[in-house]
């Protein structure tokens, strides 16, 4: 069986339900013990016990299956979240509205009602609660008042109180990861070109931009065209044209170092910003660089006919922005076909070729 076939897709409508699951667990078996510890002080009947395990052994997992048959089990969930706050409020009557675990209760299924809805879902958590203690009240034969808890109460009301938010607590910062990490990729893809793995062109004009605006120079700034493209286009079809693009991102990334910011400024144009280079010396270096450019082959014969144009330029005192240091180097680069391309040329007033 293939990987993707044994690895079933997770529904992203069943997030909630999935959130849910573990919370519902820990809440419902350890707010059990409270109810369990009246019920056993007040010598309750055992349709009362049923009931109690029903709702805090196997509800949850009722609740899951349910929740995965449901055709929008998002508002399903949110459904069966008042339906257990209704319960939660019946439990508080059946406690005989004991002071401390009641309060537990009511702070834990109110929680998790603003934590799904927000406020809108807090009030129509109130109103579960409220007519769920309200039901409880009229339906267990009048039920004992204890405000105070006895202290088996008490105790049975701890493991709640203090497990169910550390649960929580660990749930919300696992998803404050996940979210951070998810955040990293959403901007890494923001900025990353799709077929060669460079800088997009939006994201690698702000690099220019700022260095443009750098108060340190030297910088140079390089438009890299690969000359008679459409020819391999053409003659051997896009996909090795795809192929093409991506070998000669790879090979100035490597060929420029770290230091050099590379990226894919049009369709078979590429941008190159580097940092602490004099125009003379990026002369020099990018010259070296399209000598070494390699001509791929085509089924280990056929050579391609693939060559370089660079135009250079640097952020004169007199250019008024960025988009000026870019039209200085496409001139250079429109001078280094117009001269019969496969050469660097350096912009000035008279350009001059290397
Ligand atoms: P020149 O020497 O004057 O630069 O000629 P050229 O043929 O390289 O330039 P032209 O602008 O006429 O053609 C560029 C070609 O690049 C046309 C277009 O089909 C091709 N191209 C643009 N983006 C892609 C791409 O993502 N993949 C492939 N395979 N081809 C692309
Ligand atoms: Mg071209
Ligand atoms: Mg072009």
């Amino acid at each position: 069986m293939s990987a993707d076939a044994s690895t079933p897709r997770r529904d992203p409508r069943l997030a909630l339900s999935r959130r849910a699951y573990l919370p519902r667990i820990i809440g419902l078996g350890l707010g059990s013990l409270c109810v369990a510890a009246t019920l056993h002080e007040n010598a309750a009947g055992w349709p009362l016990w049923m009931l109690l395990a029903i709702n805090g052994l196997a509800w949850p997992h009722i609740a899951r299956w349910w929740s995965t048959r449901s055709g929008d089990p998002h508002t399903h969930e949110r459904r069966l979240l008042l339906l257990d706050t209704l319960l939660g409020g019946m439990w508080i009557a059946a406690m005989g509205f004991s002071v401390l675990p009641s309060a537990v209760f009511a702070t834990l299924l109110c929680f998790n009602n603003i934590a799904v809805g927000g406020l809108r879902m807090l009030a129509h958590g109130l109103i579960a609660l409220t007519g769920g203690a309200a039901g409880g009240w009229l339906i267990l034969d009048p039920p004992t008042f204890a405000l105070v808890p006895t202290p088996l109460t008490l105790l049975a009301s701890l493991p709640l109180l203090i497990v169910y938010p550390l649960t929580i607590g660990q749930i919300v910062y696992r998803q404050a990861k996940a979210l951070v990490e998810q955040k990293r990729l959403l901007t890494r893809l923001s900025r990353t070109d799709g077929l060669t793995g460079l800088y997009n062109r939006r994201h690698w004009e702000t690099l220019v931009e700022r260095h443009f605006a750098d108060e340190h120079p030297p910088v140079t700034l390089a438009l890299i065209d690969l000359d008679h493209f459409k020819q391999i286009n053409d003659t051997f079809g896009h996909a090795m044209g795809d192929q093409i693009l991506r070998r000669a991102a790879t090979f100035l990334r490597e060929a420029l170092g770290e230091r050099a910011l590379v990226g894919r400024y049009g369709g078979e144009e590429f941008g190159v910003l580097l940092p602490d280079t004099p125009i003379d010396q990026a002369l020099a270096l990018l010259d070296g660089l399209r000598e070494r450019f390699p001509h791929p082959d085509v089924q280990g014969d056929t050579l391609l006919p693939c060559t370089l144009s660079i135009g250079l330029a640097e952020p004169a005192d007199t250019l008024s922005d960025y988009h000026d240091w870019l039209r200085h180097a496409d001139q250079a680069l429109y001078s280094a076909k117009t001269q019969g391309r496969n050469r660097v040329v350096a912009y000035t007033p008279v350009t001059r070729s290397a």
